[in-house]
């Protein structure tokens, strides 16, 4: 008499591409606390698995800006220069916030505004 007897146990031959397309599912459905919550685990039980993660992935440049939206200043005298439809419909010499919701003051430096464009990375090098 035979028994059979069946013991849990692995497969033998796992089938991999199953199991990456199940992480894969996991990761899709994850919300970015989450994946930062694995991330962060990752790092302390294997740090080298975090460290090839990150390299797979590009990396912001240090000196990316939100704000690369170009900026009017005055070629001659390099103040900042704006159009208030309030004032007139012109180009004006202003101190003040340079945001457009900001308080501004226009003024009259003796010559008309010049404009030119700048990026703000532009603007900090040259002025
Ligand atoms: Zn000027």
């Amino acid at each position: 008499m035979c028994t059979i007897i069946a013991h849990p146990a692995q497969e033998a031959h796992p089938d991999r591409d199953a199991a990456a397309r199940k992480r894969a599912d996991r990761l899709a459905k994850a919300t970015s606390d989450q994946m930062q919550d694995a991330l962060a685990y990752l790092s302390v039980i294997d740090s080298e698995a975090f460290e090839i993660a990150f390299m797979a992935v590009p990396q912001a440049a240090a000196d990316d800006t939100e704000d690369e939206e170009p900026i009017p200043l005055c070629a001659t005298c390099r103040a900042p220069v704006g159009i208030f439809p309030e004032v007139i419909l012109n180009w004006r010499h202003f101190r003040g916030a340079t945001t457009a919701s900001g308080i501004h003051e226009t003024y009259d430096p003796g010559h008309a505004a010049a404009v030119a464009w700048y990026l703000p990375d532009e603007a900090a090098e040259e002025f």
